[in-house]
């Protein structure tokens, strides 16, 4: 898969000049071909490169293969970008959030070890991309489809929530595939632990497509579990339609339509009445009139509709056949 770089040199005109390497200069060198605990009782053979984060925190993720034979993914950060003490507590959150967790439908955390250059954590592999990537090929699900995966999501959100887990960063591109087409809750990046009851988080954070109003623009007051509610929205909007819903060019113009709650169902999608009606119940600006989780799996969207039992991994590239 190309990375954003590449692809942003794909959109230039012909004869512009390259765009520099993002992050050229700290680019760390690659871990070691096969990465070791202290102990010597891990060993990981390298045999791919998966992918890469940028922001906040830098990150690079390869596939490996275990001396059993098993393959995993092997998320590597340098110790030279865990400078600061901030650096260092959000690493920290992420490891202790990501390795209390354990669903079927939540990226498994398997350990996390270090050597002298770097901290490892190996993750279940999710081989099959993302459904970011999935939407890309297919440009819109159909509703059983949505049902599907969005029945999987909540599940492992709810059980986020009851482990006073907020994921914060949900959306398309961290929710991977299994070679069986489940849905995988990835990257804890952004979540936060809620050890009070009550308690409030007040940090400014998530992918501004998917950002609940709250966050925003309800700073003194904070937000909680419902900002993942409101981003299962945008969520179900995006597979439905194809574009999230609140999508403009500039990010101050999303913020201002998220704040006026501007968006709409385009007419020649022939979007359901009652997934109409469930994205409009769940993108209620005011968090305490979201529904529950319970209330959404419940809703006419639903219980009327087939949910499929699988997926076939056909619907990779065509929408699938569920007659
Ligand atoms: P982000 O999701 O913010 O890009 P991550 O650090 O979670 O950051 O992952 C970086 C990239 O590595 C992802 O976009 C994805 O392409 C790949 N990746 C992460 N985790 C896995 C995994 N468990 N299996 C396969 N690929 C993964």
């Amino acid at each position: 898969a190309p990375t954003k770089v590449q692809e942003k040199q794909k959109e230039k005109q012909p004869g512009s000049p390259p765009l520099p390497r993002q992050n050229a200069k700290i680019t760390p060198p690659s871990p070691p071909k096969v990465i070791c605990d202290s102990s010597g009782t891990i060993q990981l053979h390298r045999v791919g490169f998966l992918g890469e984060r940028n922001k906040g925190g830098f990150a690079r993720v390869y596939e490996v293969k275990e001396s059993n034979g098993a393959r995993l993914a092997c998320k590597v950060v340098t110790k030279s970008s865990l400078k600061t003490k901030k650096a260092k507590t959000k690493l920290y959150a992420e490891i202790k959030i990501h390795s209390s967790l354990e669903h079927p439908n939540i990226v498994r955390f398997q350990e996390c070890f270090e050597d002298d250059e770097n901290v490892y954590m190996t993750l279940e592999l999710c081989p099959s991309g993302s459904l970011m990537d999935m939407l890309r090929r297919r440009r819109r699900f159909t509703e059983p489809e949505a049902r599907f995966f969005m029945v999987q999501l909540m599940g492992a959100c709810h059980y986020m929530h009851t482990h006073q887990v907020i994921h914060r960063d949900l959306k398309l591109g961290n929710l991977f595939l299994d070679a069986n087409m489940n849905v995988k809750v990835g990257d804890f990046g952004l979540a936060a632990l809620i050890e009070n009851p009550g308690e409030r988080k007040k940090t400014i954070c998530g992918t501004p497509n998917y950002i609940a109003p709250e966050v925003l623009f309800d700073t003194a007051n904070g937000h909680s579990f419902e900002v993942d509610t409101w981003s299962i929205g945008v969520i179900l909007y995006t597979l439905v339609v194809g574009r999230p819903p609140f999508q403009t060019a500039e990010v101050k113009a999303i913020y201002k339509r998220i704040r006026d709650n501007e968006y709409d169902f385009p007419a020649d999608r022939a979007i359901s009445s009652s997934a109409q009606a469930l994205i409009q119940q769940i993108l209620t600006p005011d968090p305490s009139q979201r529904p529950t989780l319970h209330e959404i799996v419940e809703h006419a969207f639903f219980t009327n509709g087939a949910v499929p039992s699988y997926i076939p991994t056909s619907a990779h590239d065509a929408p699938p056949d569920f007659r």
